[in-house]
């Protein structure tokens, strides 16, 4: 076993309110600088919809991940992107990259003519001019294009996620006064296999060893962009005028020094969590080669439980440091993903094991409307399910490979959580019915109150459990002032020359 610590994150889905805080403030720290105006390290996409760039999980066209390839007795894994044959070719010549169509051309307004305009009859207009070009611009599309599903169905009934639902549940969806939609905040997933480290021809990304951040080396990259064709998330921005390739950091100059990055800081619905993990590192292909209905028990194989004396002992022998260990153990990500089992990766069919987790929402469950009547969900536990107004099989899509039974088991466990909550306070509630939930949720009252405690309650030492990285240990395992000249983007020497 090779023991490995990873800094890992939960988003609580039924929690985020779509307020894009999250984005502002990544934006405001690390992309608002040329070449950078288009990037969204941090986005907030609203589901159904085509994302951001468009349609990014369209894997057939973009080749973003892992396939399996080979035969049931030795399966290998393969970058969608790459072959032997065509990845020298695909060095100059990328068909599968997403163009600045499918972001967006970013632009400001020329306010510049609202001081200089003469004087008139008519209250003057600033103009909207390309950030790249400086030219006046037909604004036709942005990084939240279809928030709030507006122009809904037009953009919503291209995501890709519905194929394979019925008429009836299509219907469901986009039947006017009934139209449901949930947020989906995105930064890289820090995945544990991840295909832009191996599809860099420079060597330029990296995954660290000490708490499993990804990151681009910016003196090593030489901008072959092969790094954006194979992130299937699409979590990886090429900056025109440095012509090298960018990603979400994770703050982590600011987790070094023991602070909680600026999305999770800045989260008005208090939705995202983050802790360490434990996995072993020698599992992780293996695990990805699995059948897709299996991909998330298959990367929960991969979690180590950080109260096992083994498990502590060989991180220990892997220099994992106590600190990191008592971290794990405390972690609030641990207990949503293994032993609630209610959070789950984003597009595990693509292979490269995300390391951050949804908690899926419940509320369009909870909501459903039939013939103008809200119908009692303590009379419809059992079928409310397969009716609910995001459809299971549209979940299932998102977050377990298809695996319809996984989300209803997380969706039982959920709507048992608040049934059971409520029945404390409510004396509107059957108790043999309560307790039958209880058992079809697989949940007990005591793991029920935990997990309401650290969804409604938290504290924000119980959200972020974050260990304190030094200084002068990050730099030693991560770059060598003396080579890399603060290659990682920001100037660590720099840093460290300026007292920081
Ligand atoms: S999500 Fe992040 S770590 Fe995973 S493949 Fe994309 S850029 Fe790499
Ligand atoms: S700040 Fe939090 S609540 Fe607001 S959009 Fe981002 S993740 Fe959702």
């Amino acid at each position: 076993m090779d023991i490995r610590a990873q800094v890992s994150m939960v988003f609580h889905l039924d929690k985020c309110i779509g307020c894009h805080t999250c984005s502002v403030a990544c934006k405001n720290v690390w992309t608002d600088r040329p070449g950078a105006e288009y990037m969204w390290w941090n986005n907030v996409e609203t589901k159904p919809g085509t994302g951001f760039p468009t349609l990014w999980e369209d894997q057939d066209h973009y080749k973003g991940g892992w396939k399996v390839t080979g035969n049931n007795a030795s399966p290998k894994l393969e970058l969608r992107s790459q072959n032997k044959l065509d990845s020298f070719v695909k060095l100059f010549y990328n068909p599968n990259q997403p163009g600045l169509d499918d972001y967006y051309e970013p632009w400001t307004y020329k306010y510049t003519d609202l001081f200089n305009a003469p004087e008139g009859d008519d209250q003057p207009t600033a103009i909207p001019i390309s950030q790249i070009t400086g030219e006046p611009v037909a604004i036709e599309a942005g990084p939240n294009w279809d928030d709030d599903l507006s122009g809904s169905p037009i953009y919503a009934e291209n995501d890709i996620n519905l194929e394979g639902l019925s008429d009836e549940e299509r219907e469901q969806l986009f039947e006017i006064e009934r139209i449901s939609m949930m947020y989906l905040p995105r930064i890289c997933n820090h995945c544990a296999n991840p295909s832009c480290v191996a599809s860099c021809p420079s060597g330029a990304l990296y995954k660290r060893g000490e708490d499993g951040i990804v990151l681009i080396n910016q003196d090593v990259c030489k901008g072959w962009r092969a790094c954006i064709s194979a992130c299937p998330y699409k979590k990886i921005y090429y900056n025109w005028k440095t012509g090298k390739s960018e990603k979400c950091i994770l703050c982590y100059p600011k987790l070094e020094t023991g602070q909680i990055p600026n999305c999770f800081q800045s989260c008005v619905g208090r939705i995202r969590y983050l802790g360490v993990l434990l996995y072993d590192a020698d599992r992780v292909a293996e695990a990805m080669k699995v059948p897709d209905h299996a991909l998330v028990e298959s990367q929960r194989t991969v979690i180590c439980d950080p109260f096992d004396e083994k498990i502590v002992a060989l991180a220990k022998k892997n220099g994992i440091s106590d600190e990191f260990i008592k971290a794990a153990q405390l972690s609030p990500v641990y207990k949503y993903v293994m032993k609630w089992k209610i959070a789950l990766p984003l597009h595990v069919e693509y292979r490269t094991m995300p390391m951050l987790f949804y908690v899926p929402p419940l509320l369009p469950v909870m909501g459903k409307v039939d013939n103008g009547i809200y119908e009692n969900p303590l009379e419809q536990f059992f079928t409310s399910l397969e009716k609910s107004r995001l459809p299971i099989k549209y979940l299932a899509r998102l977050f377990s490979a298809g695996n319809e039974s996984l989300i209803e088991s997380v969706m039982k466990k959920l709507m048992a959580v608040r049934y059971y909550k409520r029945s404390l306070d409510m004396a509107d509630l059957d108790v043999v019915m309560v307790s039958r939930m209880m058992r079809e949720g697989a949940t007990t009252p005591e793991e029920a109150e935990a997990i309401y405690r650290l969804t409604a309650l938290p504290t924000i030492d119980e959200r972020f459990v974050i260990p304190e990285i030094q200084m002068e240990e990050a730099i030693e395992s991560t770059c060598n002032p003396e080579v890399c000249k603060g290659s990682c983007g920001l100037g660590m020497n720099q840093k460290v020359e300026r007292g920081l």
